[in-house]
């Protein structure tokens, strides 16, 4: 188990049975990282589930550690958002990102790509300079707005006037916003009104166990519920849906079955190097 120290300090690495990160003043190694450019962007695609065409792609970060090898963000996000760091970090995973998506529309075409999403804290969303930063980074990489996508979690959102501010600003440049891990949070519907949101994207945990069909009432009946209110929910309001986490293809039958059509999962694609997505748009360039 992880846990976090008084100072700052991981004991323990989620997974890792020994204190891995231990006793490492993580803030100070992630500002020297930073500096020594030892993270990556990796990115999962998000697929069409009637015929595995790659749509979408989510940003996600890793740390190339020089000793530790490749660290996930469970390990570093937190103490970065505390620290501060997630700032400078945050903006390297938008400059990258945009890059990299206006670099695929080039060689592929425009149809090869709908959008690149990527996630941004709460903490970015505080910072009074993020809707220039996203602004600037679209600028400099040519990748039009409504390419676009910025994915925030309910927590993230509640976080009053300045985080409101910033979200209809952003929506108001043509991004487009999605709801994180939709579902899991205390006021997920009521937050539909409240926020300027395109896309929502079906937490995992409702999508694990989704496809049990024993007959009997009992948990997948729950989780079938709350995806099918929540796609009902999405077409009223014209939203679109991604489902999180698909790990099987009786996962991907159920939610075709309640109405899902697009999805991001190891069952479809496992997150991949930028060189790894264009590969597959290759292939799908020539299919
Ligand atoms: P998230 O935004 O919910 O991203 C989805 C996570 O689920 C990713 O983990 C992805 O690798 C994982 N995943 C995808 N498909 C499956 C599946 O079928 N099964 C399972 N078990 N997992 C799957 P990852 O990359 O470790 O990222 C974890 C979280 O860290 C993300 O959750 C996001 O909240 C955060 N994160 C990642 N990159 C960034 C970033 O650049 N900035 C910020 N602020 N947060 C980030
Ligand atoms: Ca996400
Ligand atoms: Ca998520
Ligand atoms: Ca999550």
């Amino acid at each position: 188990a992880k846990q976090q120290g008084k100072a700052g300090f991981v004991r323990y690495a989620e997974g890792m049975g020994e204190p891995v990160l231990a006793h490492m003043q993580l803030g100070g190694e992630l500002r020297r990282a930073l500096d020594n450019d030892e993270f990556r962007v990796v990115y999962q695609p998000i697929m069409r589930l009637g015929d595995n065409r790659l749509v979408g792609v989510e940003a996600l970060v890793r740390w190339h550690h020089p000793a530790r090898g490749v660290v996930g963000p469970a390990e570093f996000i937190p103490a970065a958002e505390r620290t501060g760091l997630i700032v400078p970090l945050g903006r390297f995973v938008l400059r990258e990102t945009c890059r990299q998506a206006a670099a695929w529309l080039a060689e592929f075409g425009p149809d090869a790509l709908r959008e690149a999403g990527l996630n941004v804290s709460a903490r970015q969303l505080h910072d009074p300079d993020f809707v220039a930063e996203v602004a600037g980074a679209l600028a400099d990489s040519g990748l039009p707005c409504e390419r676009l996508v910025l994915e925030v979690t309910e927590s993230a959102v509640l976080r009053g006037q300045q985080v409101s501010r910033a979200l209809y600003e952003l929506d108001r440049m043509g991004i487009r916003l999605a709801l994180d891990d939709f579902g899991t949070g205390e006021s997920s519907l009521s937050l539909l009104r409240a926020f300027p949101a395109a896309i929502v994207k079906l937490d995992k945990s409702f999508v694990d166990g989704i496809e049990i069909d024993d007959g009997h009432p009992g948990a997948a009946d729950a989780r079938q519920a709350v995806a099918r209110a929540v796609i009902q929910l999405a077409h009223a309001l014209k939203l679109d849906t991604v489902a999180e986490g698909i790990e099987s293809p009786e996962q991907v039958a159920t939610l075709r079955e309640l109405g899902y059509t697009l999805g991001q999962g190891y069952h479809l694609a496992q997150p991949m190097t930028a060189d790894g997505v264009s590969r597959l748009l290759a292939r799908q360039a020539a299919a």
